[in-house]
């Protein structure tokens, strides 16, 4: 700390301040720079992984929605994990809060908040269950689904020997998280799967 405090002294007695200031636009300069290459070389770099691998796997972004409020008559409101078939809605409870998610747009890897979307879900939660909790205080979120038109994620082995999928989970990542994981773990074992699943 004592360092960097007499460093930051000894600069700041012998850098004039117009070249600190220039000093400081080009540092800003070169950050935003490398954070543009940064994204850039990302990009390049799964794109090109793709392209030299070879492989092409029937990915795309399947955009949800996820409504958090805080509770605001306990015993209006659920205490377990329910699901929605009808609407599609997966209610669950963290404590003093309310969560909802589900819905599935088909919108580019666009995740912009829709608010006719969320209000939707909100009207939708406040019918099931009236007064459960605060709409005024809700916040929104949206995040993008790895799908696959079939629903089947994409799991196992590909044609190089060290190379194993295990994504494309759409909506149910999280409830598949750990069967995958044992599939995968068996199949890089050389094992056969303990667990029966469809391939695609
Ligand atoms: C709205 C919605 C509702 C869902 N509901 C359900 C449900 O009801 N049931 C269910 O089973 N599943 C559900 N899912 C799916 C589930 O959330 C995901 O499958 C799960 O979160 C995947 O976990 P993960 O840790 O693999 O990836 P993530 O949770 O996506 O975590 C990846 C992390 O890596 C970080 N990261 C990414 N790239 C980089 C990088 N280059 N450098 C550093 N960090 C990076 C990200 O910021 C992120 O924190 C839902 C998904 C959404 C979007």
């Amino acid at each position: 700390m004592d360092a960097l405090d007499n460093s930051q002294t000894i600069r700041r007695a012998t850098v004039p301040e117009w070249l600190r200031q220039g000093e400081t636009r080009l540092r800003l300069q070169t950050i935003v720079r490398l954070r543009w290459l940064a994204v850039l070389g990302q990009s390049l770099t799964v794109i090109g992984a793709y392209w030299v691998l070879g492989i092409d796997l029937p990915i795309y972004p399947l955009k949800g929605y996820s409504v958090t409020m805080p509770v605001k008559n306990p015993s209006a409101a659920w205490s377990v994990s329910l699901s929605d078939d009808a609407h599609k809605l997966v209610l669950s409870r963290l404590g003093d809060r309310l969560r909802i998610a589900g819905t599935a747009e088909l919108n580019g890897y666009d995740t912009a908040i829709n608010e006719v979307r969320c209000q939707a879900i909100v009207k939708r939660v406040m019918e099931l269950f009236p007064g459960a909790g605060d709409p005024s205080k809700a916040e929104f979120w949206t995040g993008l689904r790895p799908a696959t038109p079939d629903n089947l994620p994409c799991l196992g082995a590909t044609k190089y020997s060290n190379l194993f999928l295990n994504t494309g989970h759409g909506t149910l990542g999280w409830t598949h998280a750990c069967g995958s994981g044992r599939i995968l773990a068996d199949i890089v074992g050389g094992r056969r799967p303990e667990i029966e699943f469809p391939t695609r």
